[in-house]
């Protein structure tokens, strides 16, 4: 199954170049009383909605993909993980140029950890990524993303693949600078998810796949899942060890070699086998603010 969000808090199930509107099967979610659990209540949900999602897509009329606007298929996840250098190229590069590391130290991953995004800053494909700080250095990072789709804490590896939901593309924005990574990449925009979430059913090993970023058409970023230094599973009882994961966390497997700054008027092409491809603008700010009314 390929879920999506689209329009107007739309549900969808995505096909080849269609989108199929389910969003009747919502009203099955339960009202459940104040505090609501953690986590994303749709993800939490899934596998009781699952036979009335298909039923839905069996009636509906199709919606060309072209003609939807692609939110974040995951609405409200608990939190937003990510590994930060966890391909040996990436790593390489990092500690190479100054750009790219600003004097901060680059450690590989089992030395630095994780780090969290904040959930504000999570868009769909699009949604597009606007530049705050569009007189600074701005760069693209592609991953694979794991979507939980279970409650979990200190999880062994045989088992860790059975906590996810699904997959989608993620594109972990990354403003250069000596800030601390989870400031300048948890910018509104920053976190870009999409194009749709792929089940775990119809993807089971997330170890074998391509990777390829293009900007304007011209490749950046091409790599295999294969090269990740910590693999999806061993994430997962890493992550585990410190957080409980909840249905609806959404984790940053961590980006390849390649990465490299976009502007405005950019456009990223971003493609994993299996998942899909998506197409995410960049714009400059307008920088319009103030309290909400
Ligand atoms: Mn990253």
């Amino acid at each position: 199954l390929r879920l999506c969000r689209f329009n107007e808090d739309r549900l969808g199930v995505a096909t080849c170049d269609t989108v199929l509107d389910v969003t009747d099967a919502l009203r099955l979610l339960p009202s459940c009383p104040y505090p609501w659990p953690p986590g994303d209540i749709l993800i939490r949900r899934l596998p009781e909605l699952r036979r009335e999602i298909e039923a839905q897509a069996a009636r509906a009329k199709p919606i060309r993909l072209e003609d939807v606007k692609l939110l974040s298929p995951v609405a409200n996840p608990g939190k937003i993980m990510a590994a930060p250098v966890n391909y040996p190229a990436h790593l390489d590069e990092a500690r190479t140029e100054p750009a790219l590391h600003h004097q901060n130290r680059i450690d590989e991953i089992h030395r630095v950890g994780l780090f969290l995004k904040a959930t504000s800053s999570l868009v769909g494909a699009s949604q597009g990524v606007e530049l705050s700080f569009p007189e600074r250095r701005n760069d693209h990072e592609i991953e694979l993303v794991v979507i939980i789709g279970r409650t979990a804490r200190h999880v062994r590896r045989d088992e860790a693949l059975d906590c996810v939901a699904g997959y989608c593309i993620g594109l972990d924005m990354t403003l250069r600078g000596p800030e601390e990574r989870s400031l300048r990449k948890s910018i509104d925009g920053y976190s870009v998810l999409g194009p749709w979430l792929v089940t775990a059913d119809e993807l089971r090993d997330p170890s074998n796949l391509n990777m390829t970023l293009s900007v304007n058409g011209e490749v950046r970023q091409r790599a295999n899942t294969r090269d990740l230094i910590i693999d999806v599973a061993d994430l997962i009882v890493f992550a585990s060890s410190y957080y409980t994961l909840q249905p609806g966390d959404v984790l940053f497997t961590g980006t390849p070699e390649g990465v490299g700054p976009v502007v405005a008027g950019d456009c990223i092409t971003a493609e994993i086998d299996r998942i899909g491809i998506m197409r995410v603008e960049i714009r400059s700010t307008w920088r319009n603010g103030g309290i909400s009314r």
